[in-house]
């Protein structure tokens, strides 16, 4: 049991008898009302991941970017608090909650560090949610404490020749006796540098296209893997991404993840929810920087008086704010469809998209509030810049995302 759910025992014993009586009126999953207002528990996971994020992750900031790694350490603290497993059901040792605490935990570590939210988001967005929801029996049992507690995964579909357009993949699993042999590259897989398995997307029918695409669980010591070093990047450079490559890979048959010939499919849909996650870094990364910026424009004096106080400064702050409200409710709305089972491909992609664009709008204009020192690396918005760069790239770039959107109008109004 991990130091989150002890502490929803300690705190709110009824929370936890209800959801061991097996009732379906679990707390985590209703929540009506106002988007901003959340249950109990995401509010314990909220404000535990938050002191965590202040205590235990700010002062490692920014010696994680100049050695671009997670510290071993921290990342042992984030196992032992749950935030490997957020959504895991208990009995594979993860906390048990619903999408929008995963949501929730990911914008408040984003808010001190987005390459620490990467991690974070990535191995519970992808990697845990596509086990829990396809595999096995033997494989949950298998992987998923392990994954709670252990090592962190990765998510293997990007290659050299196949970014947008994801299902071209080159990558081959051919079929030998009860294993599938698998070679090809994969590129700039978050996580890799660390990870202890690999969800990966190869094609098993190449004669049948996409259709032959389908997911491995893959385990980092299987010989004939080698990870490259990680990419030197613009921002999240502690968060790991690397190439990496399978030289004749051989793969227990029972290792397939889901349906075979269903990678395609898997690939889409949990990259929807993915997409509500980077959402969420990039709003925490947004908040983060106004948090650090706000109180300067009180405190820094120019022509007798604080900055803020000049209307055209108030107006310009006042104008972030309220845009990187309204990406916050995009993002927490998708949140609440995913925990309602509902469609969610345009709003996640509507989420991802105006949180990413605006996290750089407003991290920019915190460079400004800051002036010249918001330039340097004294102060933290430069980073903050850096790190949310990624939000319009990656797991779909912002044209990728209009596309989603456009298809979903189309569709409705055909
Ligand atoms: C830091 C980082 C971490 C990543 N982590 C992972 C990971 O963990 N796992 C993983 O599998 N992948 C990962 N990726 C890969 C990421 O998802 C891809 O980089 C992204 O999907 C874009 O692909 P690309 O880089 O090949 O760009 P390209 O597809 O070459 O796109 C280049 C430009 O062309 C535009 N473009 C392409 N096609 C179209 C089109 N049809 N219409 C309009 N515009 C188009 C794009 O919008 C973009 O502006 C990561 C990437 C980075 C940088």
């Amino acid at each position: 049991m991990n130091f989150f759910t002890l502490l929803v025992r300690e705190i709110s014993p009824k929370i936890h008898i209800k959801r061991h009586m097996n009732t379906s009126v679990s707390l985590f999953k209703q929540c009506s009302g106002p988007l901003s207002h959340f249950t109990d528990e995401e509010l314990l996971m909220k404000e535990s991941v938050a002191k965590l994020a202040k205590e235990e992750i700010t002062p490692l900031v920014r010696k994680m970017e100049k050695e671009n790694k997670i510290d071993e350490g921290l990342l042992r603290k984030l196992f032992e608090n749950g935030l490997m497993g957020i959504e895991t059901p208990e009995k594979y040792g993860g906390s048990e909650c619903n999408f929008m605490t995963t949501i929730l935990a990911v914008e408040e570590i984003a808010k001190v560090d987005g390459a620490v939210a990467a991690l974070v988001d990535i191995h519970n967005t992808l990697v845990n949610s596509l086990i829990r929801k396809v595999a096995t029996e033997e494989q949950k049992a298998k992987y998923l404490p392990r994954l709670a507690q252990d090592y962190p995964g990765s998510f293997c579909l990007t290659e050299p020749g196949s970014g947008s357009d994801a299902f071209s993949l080159k990558t081959e699993a051919k079929k030998d006796g009860s294993e599938y042999v698998i070679n090809g590259t994969k590129m700039w897989i978050s996580n890799s540098d660390i990870a202890g398995l690999f969800v990966v997307f190869a094609n098993a029918n190449p004669s049948a296209g996409y259709h032959g695409i389908t997911t491995f669980l893959v385990e980092r010591d299987t010989p004939g893997i080698t990870v490259a070093k990680p990419e030197d990047k613009l921002g999240i450079k502690a968060s790991g991404t690397c190439m990496v490559h399978f030289d004749n890979v051989r793969i227990p048959e029972n290792n397939i993840l889901g349906q075979f010939g269903h990678g395609y499919k898997y690939a889409a849909g949990f990259l929807n929810e993915g997409r509500v996650g980077i959402g969420a870094q990039m709003i925490g990364i947004a908040q983060g920087c106004l948090d650090a910026t706000i109180p300067y424009t009180l405190e820094r004096k120019q022509f007798g008086q604080d900055i803020f106080s000049f209307q055209s400064m108030q107006h310009q702050i006042a104008q972030v704010v309220t845009e990187l409200e309204g990406a916050r409710l995009l993002v927490y709305n998708a949140a609440r469809l995913v925990d309602a089972k509902k469609e969610v491909q345009k709003e996640a992609a509507m989420a991802k998209l105006v949180a990413s664009e605006t996290a750089l709008h407003v991290t920019a204009k915190c460079i400004d509030f800051m002036g010249g020192v918001g330039y340097t690396t004294d102060f933290p918005q430069e980073k903050y810049f850096r790190d949310c760069k990624i939000g319009t790239i990656y797991e779909g770039t912002s044209n990728m995302q209009l596309s989603t959107i456009a298809k979903c109008i189309r569709k409705e109004y055909s």
